[in-house]
This record gives C-alpha cells, structure tokens and sequence, in this order.
C-alpha cells in the first residue's frame, strides 16, 4: 500500500513533463460554467493532464488572445451526405453508389471537425457507411470528429427512414422489401432484431424515425410511425447492449409515445405541448433541437423545384416552428443537448445553431455548454469528453474575442485540437 502511494507522485510527474501545453488567455471551465484567466493546459497522449497559472514558453501553443473551450459536440449530423435539389437527388438515389456517398463524406467530415466540432453523433446512413467514417477517422485514413454513430436507422414500413420510400412498384419488387437489417421493422419482434443487428454491425447508439419527417418522399411529416409496444421492445433490447436510444419525432403523439417508452432523446420534437413537456422531465430525457434544419428548410421551401411536391409543403410548414418550439422548452426547464442535423443544411454551418439558441431566449454561455458537458452527458461521455480538466480527451477550440458578448465569433473558430492533436490553428 505505502509503496503504492510512493510512485503515484511520480507517475504525476511523468504526466506533467507534458508533450504539448496550451497558452490560454481564458478557458471556459465548461463544468462550472466559468472562465479561468491565463491558464496554461498540459497535454500528453491526447489526454489534459493539468491545468495551472499560466506559465508562457516558446514551445507552447500561444493562444493568450483567445478564449479557449472543449470542442463542440454536434449530437445530430449525417456526414454521409448534404442538401441537394431534388431532381440530383432523384439522380444520385437511381445512379450512385455507397462508393460516391464515402467519397463525398470525407471533405464533409473534415469541414465539421475545423468547424469547432471534434465530436459528432451521426444519426443514420444507408449502407452503414457512418460506421464505415467512424472507422476510417479512428484508423487515420480520414480527418474528421470522432463520431458516436447508430449505423442505419430503424423505421416502420412507409416511415421516416424507410429507403424505398414512394418508388414505383417495379423498382420496389427488384429492390425486395426492406426488413429489420435495413432498418424498417413492423413489430416488437422486428424491433428487437433490428437492435441487436445493429449491435453486430458496430453502432454506438440506436436512432428510431418516430414520427414522420420533412425531407422523406412520404406525405405526412408528423404521424405517429411506430406503437408505443415497438418503441418500448427497442429501447428495453437498446438496454441490453448499453445503447442510448435517439427518437426522431415531429408529431406530439409521436414524442409522447416515444418519451413514454423510455427514449432518451427527441430529436426536433417540433409539435411537443405542455404534456409533452412534463413527460420530458418526468423521464429525464433530452431535447436536441435541430433549430438550423428547420430554418433552412423554411427557406429552400420558398425556392421553385427545390424540394419534391411532396417535401415542399412540409418544409414550408414544420421548419418554421422548431426555433419557437426551443424556446418554449429552454424556458420550461427540458434539458437540451445541442444537434444541428448537419447534412439537411450544409456541414461546417454547424455553429450557427448558436445564435439561434441565443435569439431564442438562451444566454450565450448556457447554449456553449449545451454543446460541451450536457452533449457529453447525452452521449453517456461525461468523464472523457465536454470538459477541458485533467483526464478528458484533449479537445480545444478557441475564438478571438468574447463569444458570450458576440456569439457569431463562434462561426470563425481559430484553433482545433482533437485528442492533442492541432487540425487548425491561427495563422
Ligand atoms: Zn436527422
């Protein structure tokens, strides 16, 4: 025992002959939801090992005229792809293939991470091929976040995620129909296995479409698509494996299904009532707003050809709402994790989430740590990642200037560090 404790002072030393230190002009200690003045961060191995008075020397990384904070966490993109007009989109659903999806990801990914977010949780591919980015980015064959992923997501027949949405009869019959490996389930059963599927392919987490959704070829953008006994078989079977489960859902009778079933987040959730709202904190479960998707949809859909006849109406009617709908649930106390749905709108435009929290009534500092330690808790990382503190990953981003007094400064972020190591920095 006493020799034990001999050598953990030593090991403590080792740690702080760190291989990289961080001059910070201010550090947001995202935890207590403070800056530190002049604190200087020890790095080893990708890991904070310290955080002392700042102590300058010309081998650290200057960064005294910035505010530093944890990289951002964006609990809400699909790196496996991005707005488009519908009629390439009709083209690349006919021509392309998951090669072209992969390809196109990569630039994608790497625009996210120098955006600030050096942690993502990407909420459904076709073809698992954000399984596939996850690997790749791990193996260093690809810049990008690190990236907490569901693999495909599950729908019913006709649902959100359904990939053989409104195609004709004939391609439909070639295609065959789309059962619980492809993520489109019709029963407690179907759920079940559609759970575990995903746990043999690799997934972190497990997305469901619970209602319908703005950018499906399908008619009705809020309708409840699962009964609440499939939802409640997905998230008991989610259990077993140690997956979170994430709920897209519009409709109110959707999201109530879903909070009642046990999920632990809703994704948009642009119709919730004040019943909805009470069952979020009776269960606990977290609201990821997604406020930039709505907005942008909202434009597009003033565009001529721009989304499907099908589309066009929803995006007109739901994208409008969601930034109200954050408002009334930050001022009743939901918790919220920040997601964006980066993919809908263009990746790197991730931060503008942001300000539109902040135009909707949340402090500045509030939406930043929406992005850090609540992200973190979300993604059940909360004693590795959100935090700049000795033992959480060494991930840094800075801003010159102060983001609390202009949140936009977070759209120009100027330092990127993921697990100690720099992706960009001021020039
Ligand atoms: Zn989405």
């Amino acid at each position: 025992m006493r020799k034990l404790a001999a050598l953990i002072p030593l090991l403590f030393m080792g740690g702080a002959s760190a291989a990289t230190v961080v001059d910070c002009g201010r550090l947001l200690d995202a935890k207590a939801g403070v800056w530190r003045d002049k604190v200087s961060v020890e790095i080893d191995k990708g890991t904070v090992v310290a955080i002392k008075p700042m102590a300058p020397a010309p081998d650290h990384i200057n960064l005294q005229d910035y505010s530093c904070m944890p990289g951002f966490i964006d609990m809400h993109v699909h790196l496996s792809g991005e707005t488009m007009k519908q009629v390439e989109a009709l083209r690349e659903a006919l021509a392309g293939n998951p090669a072209d999806s992969a390809y196109r990801s990569v630039p994608l990914a790497e625009k996210t991470l120098k955006a600030g977010f050096t942690t993502v949780r990407d909420l459904g591919a076709q073809d698992n091929l954000n399984i596939a980015l996850k690997k790749a980015i791990e193996a260093g064959y690809v810049v990008g976040p690190r990236i907490f992923t569901s693999g495909t997501s599950i729908a019913t027949t006709g649902g959100h995620a359904d990939p053989t949405n409104n195609l004709s009869r004939r391609l439909s019959k070639a295609i065959g129909t789309p059962g619980p490996v492809d993520g489109v389930v019709n029963s407690p059963e179907e759920a079940r296995q559609a759970v575990r599927q995903r746990y043999k392919e690799g997934a972190d987490l497990i997305k469901i479409t619970a209602t319908g959704g703005v950018l499906s070829q399908a008619r009705n953008g809020q309708n409840p698509q699962f009964t609440e006994e499939e939802i409640r078989s997905i998230v008991q079977t989610a259990k077993d494996y140690g997956f979170r489960v994430a709920a897209h859902a519009h409709g109110v009778e959707g999201i109530k299904r879903a909070l009642r079933a046990g999920v632990d987040s809703i994704e948009h959730g642009t119709y919730m009532d004040d019943e909805a709202i009470a069952l979020f904190k009776e269960k606990g479960a977290w609201y990821v707003p997604t406020i930039s998707a709505g907005r942008f949809v909202a434009d597009k859909a003033k565009e001529p050809d721009y989304y499907s006849p099908l589309v066009q109406p929803k995006a007109a009617a739901i994208g409008p709402l969601i930034q109200n709908t954050f408002a009334r649930a930050y001022k009743a106390g939901v918790k919220i994790a920040f997601g964006t749905d980066a993919a809908v709108f263009p990746h790197g435009d991730n931060a503008k989430e942001f300000q539109y929290m902040v135009e909707a009534g949340m402090p500045a500092l509030e939406a930043i740590r929406t992005a850090t330690v609540h992200a973190a808790e979300l993604l059940d990382q909360k004693e590795r990642l959100g935090q700049v503190a000795p033992g959480f990953a060494a991930d840094i981003v800075a801003v010159k200037g102060d983001p609390t007094k202009d949140i936009k400064l977070l759209q120009q972020v100027k330092f990127v560090m993921k697990a100690g190591v720099v992706y960009s920095q001021p020039k």
